[in-house]
This record gives C-alpha cells, structure tokens and sequence, in this order.
C-alpha cells in the first residue's frame, strides 16, 4: 500500500489520469485530508463511489496510531506516535491566545547528540518520511475543535530538520499549499542545530520560511562541550551561512540559547554572546533548560536568569525568554523522546 500523504502531487495526479479521472479530483481529495479532516476514503463524499474504493484499494491515509495522548493545564497537548515498523515520535500542540501552533519531529531520535536534550540519547534510528511529517500535523489538526485551525508550525521536535531537508520540503510545501493547511511560509520555523551545507541547500530551494539556530554557547570552546557536532563546525561557518540566509530571504534570523544553570548561564557568556550577536537582525531566544530526567543539568537561578537578560538587553539585543510550556507532560523543549515512560505505556489508547 503506497501512503497517500507521501506522494507527490503529480503522481497522484497521473494515478487518478490513469484511472480516467479528471485532475481537480487531486485538489478534492487534498481539502478532504487537509481541511475537511476525513478520517477515510470512505469520508470523501463528492468523489464517485468507485473511486472511493480504488483509492482505499491502493493507498492508506494513516500509517501510524496514537500510543499515547497526553493533555496538560496549559492547553498543551502530546501524541506519542507509534510508525508503522514499530519506531515512535512524538509531536505536540500548543495554544496560546489565538495560535495554535504544532511542534513536529523530523527523526526518528537524532544524531547530533545536544547533551541536554532527550531526543538524541539513543541516537538516531531513521528520517522520517514526508508522509509521516504531515500526519503529525493531520493529527494534531484533528485534536482542535472544527472551527479552529492550525495557525503555526515548528520544526523543532525530535531530530536534525536539515538532515532530513529533502523530505521535510515537499511536507511543509502540503502545509503552505491553499488546498493544503495554508499556513503562510512566514509561520513556519525550521529549526537548526546549523549544518552550513544544509543552509545552503535550503538558500537554494526556498527561503520563505523562518530559519532558528540554536547556538547555546557563545565560544567553541562552550559549544563543543554541549553541542558535540559543533567540533566539525564551528561558530563562525554557522553564523556566516545564517547571514547568507537572512540576506537571501529578509526574514529576522532567530537564535536559539538553552540557558543552563551554572554551564552556560555566567555574566561573561551573555557578555560574548552580546558581543556575537551585535549587528545582526535578529532574535535570541533565550530557553531556560527544562529537566530531563537522568541528564546532570539545572535550571537556572532566577537571579542569573535577570543578569542574563538584563547584560543582553543593554547591549541591545532583541531577546526574548521562551515562556514554558507544556513541561508537566514532557512536551517542552527539548523533552521529546522515542518512549514514553513505561508506566504511561499501559494508557495505550486506539
Ligand atoms: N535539531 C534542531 C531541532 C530540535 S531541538 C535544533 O537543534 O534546533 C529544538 C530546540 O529545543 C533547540 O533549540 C534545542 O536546543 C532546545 N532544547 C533541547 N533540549 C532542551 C532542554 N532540555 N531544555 C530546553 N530546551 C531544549
């Protein structure tokens, strides 16, 4: 069985040709998956009965099922997605005033092995096909009530986005689509850990979308210690491709700096990433460490949390601290991972 949501649209185009079908049947069948949020073929009411069949008789619309789904007081909400060759993800959706907005993973774990994140600690199993990518975004559309929509999406989840880059595209490309979720480029973040060729690739293939890197260290010295891949890399290459990026698309750059408490939270950190930072248009996001369990890393102090801001803030960059969300189910930065604990395994829903 071939999985709708990963085929082009041309080929499901010359597949419904091929049927002796007109090409508009294309567009129903997406605002069906898309907007309408059919469940099944079945749903598709305005499609001839016959092709209702042919389509369930070749392709499937779901290829994974909810593990787990979990809610927090915030109006946070978890899936824990189980893939079709037993692998798991996770995916969450956030609300805040009128956003919705849904964080989405791009790997099956991650390679990049960030020392105080959850999603690489096993390493990376696999990418994720385009059709995985969009059913995280069809489920947790299907958790909104009908009347709202999703509004933004993250590439932030478990994984390496620019590792996966060339089937991340063709997803978000069905997310912009007007007969997809039509969520407007500029509400799409892409966030990466900065692989320079990468960058580049995505300067040539489209540079409509809002690109995050997470820098979390103001020296190579710090970055290699936290962000391991970085000894390949370095600073500098990241953010002269970032700045190629930000030239080629005139969309504000944003970096990404988890604060951790007594690692890389000290008046002479924020003084160098004050200084690294001078110039640019852009945003640091500064986001206190959220507690993975087993990993040695704290929160940090109120108190260096305000020298923090105040240091950069003089310097005059624009910063922002990311306000917490979701952390009392583990939906947080940086706390997605492939399993559940094992005590939520047994709520298994579906
Ligand atoms: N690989 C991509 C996307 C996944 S990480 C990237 O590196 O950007 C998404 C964001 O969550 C990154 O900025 C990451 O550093 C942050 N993050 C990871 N672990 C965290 C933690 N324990 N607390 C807070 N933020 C964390």
């Amino acid at each position: 069985m071939l999985h709708l949501l990963d085929i082009p649209h041309d080929q499901l185009t010359a597949w419904l040709k091929a049927h002796g079908q007109p090409a508009y049947r294309a567009g129903q069948i997406r605002k069906w998956v898309f907007q309408s949020r059919a469940a099944s073929f079945d749903d598709m009411s305005d499609l001839p009965k016959q092709l209702r069949a042919d389509l369930a008789a070749e392709f499937t619309l779901w290829t994974t099922r909810i593990a787990l789904h979990s809610t927090a007081g915030d109006g946070t909400e978890k899936l824990l997605l189980q893939l079709a060759d037993g692998g798991r993800i996770e995916c969450v959706l956030l609300r805040d005033g009128e956003r919705r907005s849904i964080c989405i993973s791009s790997q099956v774990g991650c390679a990049m092995g960030c020392v105080f994140c959850a999603s690489g600690l096993d390493g990376v199993q696999r990418d994720l096909t385009t059709g995985e990518m969009l059913e995280q975004m069809l489920r947790l559309q299907r958790l909104l009530p009908a009347e709202e929509r999703l509004s933004h999406i993250v590439v932030m989840g478990m994984g390496e986005p620019l590792a996966n880059l060339d089937r991340l595209l063709p997803a978000l490309d069905a997310a912009t689509r007007e007969d997809g979720l039509g969520i407007s480029h500029r509400r799409i973040t892409i966030s990466t850990v900065g692989l320079p060729p990468a960058i580049e690739k995505l300067i040539e293939r489209d540079t409509r979308f809002h690109l995050a890197v997470s820098l979390h260290a103001p020296s190579d010295e710090l970055r290699n210690q936290l962000v391991p891949v970085n000894k390949n890399i370095g600073i500098a290459p990241i953010l002269a491709a970032a700045d190629r990026y930000f030239t080629q698309s005139g969309r504000r750059l944003t970096f990404e700096y988890v604060l951790l408490g007594g690692v890389n939270d000290a008046r002479q950190h924020a003084e160098q990433l004050a200084a690294l930072l001078r110039g640019r248009t852009a945003l640091l996001n500064v986001i206190p460490y959220n507690v993975v369990a087993g990993l040695p890393y704290r929160t940090p102090s109120a108190a260096s949390i305000r020298q923090f801001r105040e240091i950069l803030e003089r310097a005059g960059i624009n910063v922002q601290f990311r306000e917490r969300k979701g952390d009392e189910i583990n939906a947080a930065c940086g706390q997605l991972r492939r399993l559940a604990p094992a005590n939520l395994v047994a709520l298994d829903v579906e």
